[in-house]
């Protein structure tokens, strides 16, 4: 049997709330969707939520309600998935990587910082910091050089619903509480912590960039009476924007609500899995990277950097473990290289890649299945 390096785990439950949805008399904009909103947003403990299409449709909104445009700089991480630097680019700003720290892989406050400070105020419009691989932003940090400098922030969420980090007095602030970020988006691709097949999520604390993000969902237009400027009747809308469908179905929002009640079991499962790997590594002369159980961290992914990565990935997969790759630095991809950016770039992020492997970890992959990974990577190196 294949062991991915990752997997949505489906109940009995959450097929029959699909199918309570599908007898129902909406499939999409009905009540579903305002209620995973709202238990996401209870989730989160931030104000509001809105609901998407998927992760990269979230992101694109945040960029455009934060009214990122044409010439805008956002700086944002190389390890991270494409969509995150993609949606800068989709409003026409451009993007400026920041190398990450070589111990946690998020993006290196020191380094932000000397960016930051090295032109004057306002030369930057925005910040996107992903929580990569599930382990929370110093997101005060991040918040106090945005202040500074006058950048908003969108938190890139998508590896991260249910971790959190600890701020300066001591308290847990979790991913999407919206205080130390202007938006944060989240993904439910099946391959993240919440399986809706494809969807996503804006969280944020301010009432106007939720009504912003209401109205661009859904073609830019809205039937709000206090927004209207004329009103003809019942059936009278505006169109104040120019918005998209990136609307989520109920069937969709009915097994995003039912995953979501899992949640934190599935983080309880997944921190027990990444505590295993790092105990049975832990004297391993030929695995790096390890940062022991870090609290807060959601674990989306369990990373080890090792040497002769390529030989041990094939090695793996001829035995049917799918270990992955995260990620392929996008200061490297073709693409991003025509804006100019090239090797040597980001040495800690290059570096980095050179080494990593995203070992197989989620709610269902059991003990024994962790054991023959674990096993495999012994009997490579020895
Ligand atoms: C998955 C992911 C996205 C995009 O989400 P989709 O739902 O696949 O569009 C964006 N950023 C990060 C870090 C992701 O992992």
């Amino acid at each position: 049997m294949a062991i991915p390096y990752g997997k949505q785990h489906i109940t009995e439950e959450d097929i029959e709330a699909v199918v309570k949805t599908l007898k129902s008399d909406f499939l999409t904009q009905g009540p579903a969707v305002k209620e995973f909103e709202e238990q996401f947003a209870l989730y989160c403990k931030s104000k509001f939520a809105v609901a998407v299409s998927n992760g990269t449709a979230a992101l694109h909104l945040a960029v455009l309600s934060l009214d990122i445009k044409p010439g805008d700089k956002v700086i944002t991480t190389p390890i991270t998935f494409a969509a995150t630097a993609n949606s800068v680019l989709y409003a026409g700003g451009e993007v400026v990587f920041c190398d990450i720290d070589p111990h946690t892989y998020l993006i290196d406050i020191n380094k932000l910082e000397e960016i930051l400070s090295s032109s004057p105020k306002g030369t930057y419009k925005g910040i996107i910091p992903v929580d990569f691989a599930g382990r929370a932003v110093d997101m005060q940090s991040v918040k106090e050089l945005a202040d500074r400098y006058g950048c908003c922030i969108i938190q890139d969420a998508c590896h991260a619903p249910g971790a959190y980090f600890i701020d300066q007095s001591n308290h847990k602030q979790f991913c999407g509480n919206s205080i130390y970020s202007d938006l944060t988006v989240f993904s439910f691709h099946p391959v993240k912590h919440i399986a809706a097949g494809e969807g996503g999520m804006v969280t944020t604390n301010s009432e106007s960039l939720y009504k912003k993000l209401l109205m661009l969902r859904t073609h830019g237009i809205t039937k709000d009476p206090a927004l209207l400027i004329e009103n003809h009747g019942k059936w009278y809308y505006e169109m104040h924007e120019l918005g998209y469908n990136y609307r989520l179905t109920d069937i969709q929002a009915a097994l995003g609500t039912s995953q979501l009640r899992r949640a934190n079991s599935g983080l309880d499962r997944r921190k027990e899995i990444a505590r295993n790997y790092y105990q049975a590594f832990e004297k391993r002369p030929y695995i790096h990277g390890q940062s022991g159980v870090v609290e807060g961290h959601a674990y989306h992914l369990y990373i080890i950097e090792v040497d002769k990565r390529k030989e041990l990935h094939e090695y793996l997969h001829a035995n049917n473990i799918f270990a992955q790759i995260h990620y392929v630095p996008l200061h490297l991809m073709p693409y991003y290289k025509k804006f100019g950016w090239k090797k040597g770039d980001m040495p800690n992020a290059e570096n980095y890649y050179s080494k990593c492997v995203s070992l197989p970890i989620y709610p269902t992959l059991t003990n024994k299945e962790q054991d023959l990974v674990i096993n495999l990577i012994d009997n490579f190196y020895e």
